[in-house]
């Protein structure tokens, strides 16, 4: 990450003369008459196409055991899918299940599970508790808190750092308070600051002793392959390291395809104890005789093995790769040196994060859509909504063309010259 410069020593004529030319550039794109959209994670047409061979599979019908795949069945999804994404998610295949197409389902069927029936461990049913919290590592991913809200459970942000969640806080609150029943964790290249957790970090999640005995780890490894360097980032363990400090049923581990195959087509897992996995799955089997086999047949006839995987993901980088550069190029160029901006330039997943100055993350993503570039709502990085200190933007660069991403990202830095200069002179 680009740490906020201290801004340059300017006279008030300097900062006035900075502010003029910003509003000029701000005039002047305005009148370009813009349309461009840098508000959500999605793959872009290029990277769909890349699995485009996968709309003519499965050749054939029958799993590596015989079953026929388009037969009901099969709860637990196909096991030779679930040995393709073990190693990266880190679960053992016999503790994996692969579902349906969204992982964000499985989070939301777990909790829902957990209100209505009683978790391994739990005294009674999240729904019979006159309280749930969960806490909320800021910037985080807006859809999980939007979850939580939606089934009134409080959400306690906590400050991220370079290495993850401030464990002080984290274990400090997880021990006070038998309310809290959760943590929301994105592991590895974390939406949206792009950090991955130190090992330290994930030590002391699966050791820390909590109040809740029912208390969860929502581990949402969503960019688990998704590297855009050589040295991709190792995460530890932390479903061994939850056994091996004796909390074996701490831990839910998600991931999916959607942005490895198609992200209205693929497959989602879930991993963690077997008690967990039986917990689940049990409460599945109400809703569902078996999952799409068909669709984990055609992954596995796509992605072959681990490194079949590996190497479809590096086409992915191939593409996004020059997206991601363009940002920090454009950002350093624009508003390096200018102690207006600070951003992460991660080695993964989906996200760019941009700090601007104390109180300008609402105005600049309004000056922004004023000149037809549409940016995720100021605060969606937050809890309710509401960043405290309306400083984090998120940047989303792989939908769009690496044109638009340019032109996008240039008259960003004009309003974040432009709001920034404004302030300053207030
Ligand atoms: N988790 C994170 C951290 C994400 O960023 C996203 C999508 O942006 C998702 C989950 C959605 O996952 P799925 O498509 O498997 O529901």
């Amino acid at each position: 990450s680009s740490a906020f410069q201290a801004p340059p020593v300017l006279t008030l004529d300097e900062l006035i003369a900075q502010r003029d030319d910003a509003l000029r550039d701000y005039e002047a794109l305005v009148r370009r008459g813009l349309s461009l959209d840098l508000t959500r994670g999605k793959p872009s047409a290029r990277q769909l196409d890349l699995a485009s061979r996968m709309l003519t599979l499965p050749s054939g019908h029958k799993a590596a055991d015989g079953t026929d795949c388009r037969n009901y069945g099969g709860l637990q999804g196909l096991s030779e899918l679930r040995a393709i994404f073990s190693g990266s998610l880190q679960v053992p295949v016999a503790q994996l299940v692969a579902a349906g197409n969204s992982s964000l389902s499985l989070m939301h069927d777990s909790i829902v599970h957990a209100m209505l029936g009683r978790l391994p461990g739990a005294e009674r049913r999240w729904a019979d508790e006159p309280r749930i919290a969960f806490l909320c590592p800021v910037p985080g991913y807006d859809r999980h808190f939007a979850l939580c809200e939606r089934f009134g459970i409080e959400l306690i942000p906590v400050p991220m750092t370079d290495e993850g969640p401030d464990m002080d806080v984290v274990e400090r609150l997880a021990l006070e308070d038998p309310q809290i029943k959760g943590i929301w964790c994105v592991p590895k290249y974390s939406n949206p600051s792009g950090v991955s957790y130190g090992d330290e970090t994930v030590r002391r999640l699966a050791a820390m002793p909590v109040a809740a005995p029912d208390f969860r780890i929502f581990w949402d490894n969503a960019y688990a392959v998704h590297h855009l360097t050589d040295t991709p980032a190792e995460i530890a363990d932390l479903l061994a390291l939850c056994e091996e400090n004796g909390n074996p049923d701490r831990a839910f581990v998600f991931g999916s395809t959607s942005k490895i195959t198609f992200a209205g087509g693929g497959v989602a897992f879930f991993g963690s104890s077997a008690a967990n996995v039986a917990w689940l799955l049990g409460y599945t089997a109400k809703r569902t005789i078996g999952p799409d086999k068909i669709n984990h047949l055609r992954h596995v006839e796509f992605l072959r093995d681990e490194d079949g995987l590996a190497e479809h993901m590096r086409h992915h980088r191939e593409l996004i790769r020059p997206k991601f550069d363009a940002v920090e190029t454009i950002l350093t160029k624009e508003l390096g040196g200018t102690g207006l901006a600070s951003w992460s330039n991660p080695a993964g997943g989906y996200f760019i994060s941009l700090d601007v100055l104390e109180g300008c993350a609402r105005e600049v993503v309004s000056r922004a859509a004023g000149a037809g570039i549409a940016l995720t709502p100021a605060g969606a990085t937050h809890p309710y909504g509401n960043d405290p200190r309306d400083s984090t933007i998120r940047i989303a660069p792989t939908y769009p063309e690496l044109d638009e991403v340019e032109l996008a990202i240039t008259g960003l830095a004009t309003c974040v010259r432009l709001v920034g200069t404004e302030k300053l002179l207030e």
